[in-house]
């Protein structure tokens, strides 16, 4: 949503709700099950002004281990004063990202403002659960779901493992067909 600031910038008015549905842009490793209901206000008191919003965002991610869906929920909580297009340099801006947001023409982008925010707090790492085991380094079976039938490192002869590591390390070396 773009946000007209007119009125609050002409002081015609001090509190402008917002109260809107977002649907989230898609981001890479993260699914947005639902449109965010976004909620808040833009207020001036006395020429300083504010946007506020707040959203739940519930998410999905795949857990870094064994790559099972993760639900997620993440709270949003922006605030930030409201700075004229004018009054910083680019410079200024990029360096004060978590204290502003600038108008263009006396308009705001919440959408772009909301989903930057998203993508920068949405956890880099999820995990099913702390003491997920992970994927099966031969198979790929899901350990937590129950232990698959490859042999452990340890139980391996030896000399075979001996053998296999010289035969990944051969790359000229072609693996017999069976
Ligand atoms: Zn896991
Ligand atoms: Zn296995």
């Amino acid at each position: 949503m773009i946000l007209d600031l007119g009125p609050v910038l002409r002081g015609e008015c001090k509190h402008l709700p917002v109260d809107y549905q977002l649907t989230l842009p898609p981001m890479e490793g993260v699914e947005f099950v639902e449109d965010l209901h976004v909620t808040g206000a833009v207020d001036d008191q006395g020429g300083y002004r504010t946007l506020s919003l707040q959203a739940d965002v519930p998410y999905v991610a795949a857990c870094a281990r064994c790559l099972a869906p993760v639900r997620g929920m993440l709270k949003i909580d922006f605030r930030r004063a409201i700075a004229p297009e004018s009054s910083m340099t680019q410079e200024q801006l990029e360096e004060n990202f978590d204290e502003y947001v600038v108008t263009e023409n006396g308009k705001l982008d919440v959408d772009r403002a909301l989903s930057e925010e998203v993508l920068l707090s949405v956890p880099y790492r999820v995990l099913c659960s702390p003491d997920c085991r992970g994927l099966c380094p031969r198979c790929g079976k899901r350990l937590d779901s129950g232990l698959c039938h490859c042999p452990t490192e340890a139980e391996i002869d030896p000399r075979l493992a001996v053998l296999a590591q010289l035969l990944e390390d051969d790359p000229d070396e072609e693996t017999p067909a069976t």
